[in-house]
């Protein structure tokens, strides 16, 4: 039997900025995932932020009030058994940080929507955020209608028929809207039964040739360390498909960048797993779902500060291609959204840059090439992705990256 403890899915927290994703997180996990000084400073988030929760289910009450993230039962205050635990993915909210939130996209399986209730709706980066779900593929979403003790019943009424407007015609149109207060705790239970219903366990192929897509990479030594004592190098992310093993030897790409004769190249990385975690857990065997986190034999100068956020790991031989230069189709939206004004979005010029989200990987492509529906890149940085693989697309647009459509990659 699956253990109920060890995340299985991984649930985006997307939204405006200061809307609650960061408060409503704490209050189901009990952790903060703002952690960087700078994050504690501005009092923003700027990096995905990672919580596991598990969720509970009273086995003696009935009715909607009997799912926790606590263990007691909000009913009879008696305890409640472990159900399944998921894995939270806390996005960035701030309008220059739509590239965080875009490679956060790729590790999500569904997402809550967070829209403050004490703000008209929508605010510009509710739509980018939604926007880039529809445009990421992620269908399974929540709409998390956030700090209802500081408005009115009526006021809560009139932003639900302002949320119910917003989504017409778009991914989140039957989504359902769970009215929350993130620091009060109010009303958890209906969203954990939303959750359930809307993101439930999914079927994963353990067969299929493990991928993982790394959203970190660090040196866990402390300064000064010796030599003897030096622990390898750190990686983490969240496989999406087939498992990985304590033991097991790994390949990491694009990998490393080499100069030779002023040429670069890339060079793929191969280590050999030493243990793994989920959260504080040690783990031997690792399925999708949560942020794994992997020790290797590497040089930790190799994984330092986010050095392979990005890379695509998995076993030799057996990951996608890596490509420097792509083709892929493409569509276009009809305006920029998540700017103050609008603009219709005019077509993809010949030598533009774009900056490409694809898994985890933000990279830039210039145009080459364009055709009807297609456009011909060369990648600043190489990136490793399978064909048919989603591409977010954004351009400058009054000096910021706007995303403006989506590509598939075909060749
Ligand atoms: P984020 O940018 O979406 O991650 O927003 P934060 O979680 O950082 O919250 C922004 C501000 O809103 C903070 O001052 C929170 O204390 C406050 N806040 C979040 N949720 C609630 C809520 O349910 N009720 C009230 N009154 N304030 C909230
Ligand atoms: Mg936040």
């Amino acid at each position: 039997m699956h253990d109920p403890t060890i995340p299985t899915i991984n649930i985006g927290v997307v939204g405006h900025v200061d809307h609650g994703k960061t408060t409503l997180v704490s209050g189901v996990t009990g952790t903060w995932t703002d952690r960087h000084s700078e994050e504690l400073k501005r009092g923003i988030s700027i990096r995905l932020g990672y919580a596991d929760a598990t969720f509970y289910k009273c086995e003696s009450c009935e009715g909607p009030e009997i799912y926790s993230a606590d263990g007691t039962c909000p009913s009879c205050g008696g305890k409640a058994a472990p159900m399944r635990s998921v894995s939270f993915v806390d996005a960035p909210g701030h309008e220059t940080l739509m590239a965080t939130m875009l490679s956060g996209s790729a590790i999500m399986d569904g997402a809550m929507l967070v829209i403050a209730a004490n703000e008209p709706c929508p605010q510009p980066q509710t739509k980018e955020h939604l926007m880039a779900l529809e445009l990421t593929g992620i269908t399974r979403i929540i709409i998390v209608q956030n700090k209802i003790d500081v408005v009115t019943q009526q006021a809560a009424l009139e932003n639900y028929k302002q949320i119910k407007k917003f989504v017409k015609g778009t991914v989140a149109e039957n989504a359902p809207i769970v009215p929350v207060s993130a620091q009060k705790g109010i009303n958890f239970s209906a969203l954990i039964a939303a959750l359930n219903e809307t993101i439930p366990e999914m079927d994963r192929d353990p067969e299929a040739p493990p991928l993982l897509l790394l959203a970190r990479s660090f040196d866990i030594n402390k300064p000064g360390v010796g030599w003897k004592d030096i622990r390898g190098g750190v990686i983490g992310g969240s496989l999406i498909r087939g498992i990985l093993r304590e033991g097991d030897d790994i390949e990491i790409r694009p990998g490393r960048q080499h100069t030779i004769e002023n040429r670069t190249i890339w060079e793929p990385i191969y280590t050999k797993i030493t243990s793994m975690h989920m959260g504080s857990k040690k783990i031997s065997i690792a399925t999708p779902g949560g942020l794994t986190g992997i020790a290797t034999k590497l040089d930790p100068a190799i994984t330092k500060s986010d050095t392979l956020v990005g890379q695509v790991a998995g076993h030799p031989d057996a990951l996608p291609p890596v490509w420097e230069k792509m083709k892929f189709n493409v569509t276009l939206m009809e305006r920029v959204v998540g700017a103050s004004s609008e603009q219709l979005i005019e077509p993809l010029k010949h030598k533009e840059p774009l900056m490409l989200s694809v898994g985890t990987a933000v990279t830039v492509g210039i145009v080459t090439g364009t055709k009807k529906d297609s456009i011909d890149v060369i990648l600043k940085r190489p990136v490793c992705a399978e064909l048919g693989s989603r591409i977010a697309i954004s351009r400058q647009v009054g000096g910021r990256w706007r995303l403006i459509g989506m590509g598939i990659l075909t060749e």
